[in-house]
């Protein structure tokens, strides 16, 4: 390992002190199980490291009808939220405990796809993220956050501080399918949020994961629903517009085509499940 100084700052005011002076030399780990990895196997040799788990940024509150959640807040902090199902079913499969106890939140805007999974679910939850750097604060919907493949709209000197999550008030759905039950990458992920009118579909939220550059919302399938009754033909027409939006990839675990297949048919469920 080439580190030679690990910062470990006890307030954000401090961290983004400390990423102001040293700049994108600076390697943040937040939980670390996607930095360390990297640092113990040569891939990254940051020379100076700063340590956010003691910034501050852990807390967990909920108030006014809207859960907070610090960017270092873990992944098993996650699925302790029984009152939102959607968080803490997508908290609980993504790794095993170890993974869950370490990795944050925040972490897992940065984990590459496959993985993103509570992403997908904040996403479905119409979540906001903020950014902050010494100028200031700056929150925007999460579906703004991801640019592309690795890429996001994080300035050099911004730290993700934390988010905030509406609690839901309509039905949720969660489902992810991977090659075993547990602690395995997902081929797809589907978050689903719908806020019902009666038999209508007032609001519709489809997020995808595992199937496209990065966590996703599937726009078109939820304008598939939005207004209409949820029957079989307005589900059969999400779960068709979700399989022609999303841009999934082949890998080790999955081609192409099979995840954009599944799509179709984890979208289905999920909203025959809600139904
Ligand atoms: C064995 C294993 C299994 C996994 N399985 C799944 C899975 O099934 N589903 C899934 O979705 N994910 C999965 N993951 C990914 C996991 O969710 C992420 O590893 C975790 O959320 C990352 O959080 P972290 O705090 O550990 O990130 P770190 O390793 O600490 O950080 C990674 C990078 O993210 C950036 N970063 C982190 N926090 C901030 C911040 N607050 N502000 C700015 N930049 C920041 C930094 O650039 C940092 O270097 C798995 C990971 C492992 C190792």
């Amino acid at each position: 390992m080439t580190t030679k100084t690990y910062y470990q700052p006890r307030s954000l005011d401090e961290a983004l002190s400390l990423l102001a002076q040293h700049g994108p030399a600076l390697l943040v780990i937040a939980g670390g199980t996607l930095a360390m990895p990297l640092i113990n196997e040569g891939v990254s040799m940051p020379e100076q490291a700063m340590g956010l788990r003691r910034a501050g940024l852990n807390l967990v509150h909920r108030a006014d009808g809207h859960l907070t959640i610090g960017a270092t807040a873990t992944l098993t902090q996650m699925a302790e939220q029984q009152e939102i199902p959607l968080l803490a079913e997508a908290a609980h499969s993504i790794g095993g405990w170890a993974i869950r106890n370490m990795g944050t939140v925040g972490g897992n805007l940065f984990a590459p796809p496959p993985a993103g999974d509570l992403a997908a679910a904040l996403l479905a939850l119409d979540a906001t993220v903020t950014l902050a750097d010494r100028g200031g604060r700056r929150t925007l919907p999460l579906s703004e956050f991801f640019t592309g493949f690795m890429m996001n709209v994080l300035r050099p000197g911004e730290l993700v501080v934390g988010f905030d999550v509406p609690i839901p008030t309509g039905k949720t759905a969660f489902l992810r399918y991977g090659r075993k039950q547990a602690n395995t990458p997902a081929i797809v992920t589907v978050a689903a949020h719908l806020v019902m009118a009666g038999q209508t579909v007032k609001q519709a939220r489809i997020a995808l994961n595992a199937v496209g550059p990065h966590p996703l919302r599937a726009r078109n399938a939820e304008a598939a629903l939005a207004g209409r009754k949820l029957d079989e033909v307005s589900i059969g027409a999400a779960a068709v517009a979700a399989t022609e939006e999303c841009e999934p990839f082949t890998d080790a675990i999955a081609t192409e085509w099979y995840r954009r297949k599944m799509v179709g048919v984890y979208v289905r469920r999920a909203l025959e499940q809600i139904a």
